[in-house]
This record gives C-alpha cells, structure tokens and sequence, in this order.
C-alpha cells in the first residue's frame, strides 16, 4: 500500500529568528503546491513562536527537535511535550543521532522521550542508524532492531499516523554520502518487519518509515521511487529554500 509520504526539515541550532521567519515564509508558500506530501519543520525551541504564527493554516506541520518524557518538574534544559503541544508541535524527533551520539541519549532514555510525546499526541519522528563501524562489522540489522525494539518498549499503537520512524545511518548524516537506494529500501524492509512482529502487519504496513542522510534534490526521486521509503528527513538542505522546494515538490 502507498502511504502519505513526509519530507521533514530538521533545522537543528541553525538560523536566528530573521532568518527563520523569511525561510518559513517561502516554504508555506511552496508547501501550498506540494500536493504529493506532507511538510514538516522542526526548528529550535526558540523559533517555534514564530513559526507558530506564520504557518497557522498553512498545514505544514511543526515539530520540536527534542522532547521530555515528563509533563513538568525539575529537568533543567529540558522541554515538556506540553509546552510543545501549546506552542502549536504535531510532532517531535525523538533519538536524533546526534542526540545518541553527542549527548548520549541511549534506549531507554529515547523510549521515555517517544512515550511522553505519544501520551500528549505529539507523534514521535524515532530515528534510528548504525554508525559507520556498526554497518563495517556486519551489524547494521542487529543494531537497528536493538533501537527499534528499545524505543518501543511499551508503545501501543492503534492509528498509524501517531508514530513515525526515520532511518538515519549515521555515516550518512551531513557527510554529503547517502546510503544507495537499494541499502536504504532493505532497511526500511527490514525495519517494517520488525514493526510487523511489534504490532501487527496491518499497522505495519501503514507506519511511515523516512530515510535521513544527506537528501539532496538530485536523488530525492530516486529514493522515493522504493516502496518502502515513504518520506525524508532532511538537514542541510532543509535550511535553503531553492533545495527545501525541490525536496517538498518532488516527482
Ligand atoms: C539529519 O539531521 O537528520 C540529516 C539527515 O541531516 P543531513 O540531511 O544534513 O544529512
């Protein structure tokens, strides 16, 4: 079955709020014409007001990078999925590689982040990635079940659209290499079938699975064309909009 895809921009610590608001400006307009998919952008904290007004009725989607497992207390540089939530967030990464491998979030700590959002409705975005190592010594596929099956520790889901995950191998994150389309479509396989033996092969088969890794106008089409590739999650070149408009009007 084909599934709505995502083209999801992850702005991570880039752009003040000037800059923010021209690009959010140009991408609403655009998003209005990319028919073909949902568009999602996760911005700082910071920006997320700003953003808030400018794409209100646009129907591009804004997420937060990052999310608390608690409602509220003594969490230091932490944000709640409730003031996410009021600040307009449908959605929020949850396990960004960089969250895994700079600051050394594991498992569990992912998998209360991707429950505390999905109490609230904010659906997660779970990436998952092995590292370059991992993907040399053979272990890609036991790596990423470890992290699939780690982050969902306890999620029920019943509709589809409450979950998202993103495949994101970690060599391929900002290095300018993607992984080849046919590396990306046996992960996304594979990953969908150990959604299959989590859930059930109905939820399954409609849980969106994005690929992240150095997407670029010149192979969006070609990644999209496999079946089980139902989306991006784009850094780079999410924060320019001549390659963010091409990403969200592909064909
Ligand atoms: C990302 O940050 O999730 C990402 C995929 O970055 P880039 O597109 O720059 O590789």
């Amino acid at each position: 079955m084909k599934r709505r895809p995502l083209i999801a921009g992850n702005w991570k610590m880039h752009l003040n709020i000037s800059q923010a608001k021209e690009l959010a400006e140009q991408i609403k307009q655009s998003a209005l014409k990319a028919a073909n998919c949902d568009v999602m952008l996760a911005p700082s904290f910071t920006l997320l007001p700003a953003l808030a007004e400018i794409l209100k009725n646009s129907g591009v989607i804004l997420a937060g990078q990052n999310v608390c497992g608690a409602e509220s207390g003594a969490f230091t540089g932490e944000i709640s999925p409730l003031m996410l939530k009021e600040l307009g967030c449908e959605m929020v990464i949850v396990g960004h590689s960089e969250r895994r491998h700079i600051f050394h979030e594991d498992d569990s700590m992912i998998n209360k982040r991707l429950l505390g959002a999905m109490e609230h409705n904010l659906t997660p975005i779970l990436c998952i990635g092995e590292i370059l190592e991992a993907r040399e010594a053979g272990k890609t596929f036991s790596i990423l079940e470890e992290q699939v099956r780690g982050g969902l520790q306890d999620v029920k889901v019943t509709n589809p659209q409450t979950l998202i995950i993103a495949y994101e191998p970690v060599w391929a994150i900002g290095t300018g290499k993607t992984a080849s389309v046919e590396q990306a479509q046996e992960v996304h396989t594979f990953v969908r079938s150990i959604l299959t033996d989590i859930f059930d092969k109905t939820i399954a088969s409609q849980l969106r699975i994005l690929y992240g890794g150095s997407v670029k106008p010149d192979n969006i089409s070609r990644l999209m064309a496999q079946n089980d590739i139902d989306g991006a999650l784009v850094g780079g070149a999410s924060l320019k909009f001549y390659s963010f408009d091409q990403l969200i009007n592909f064909s």
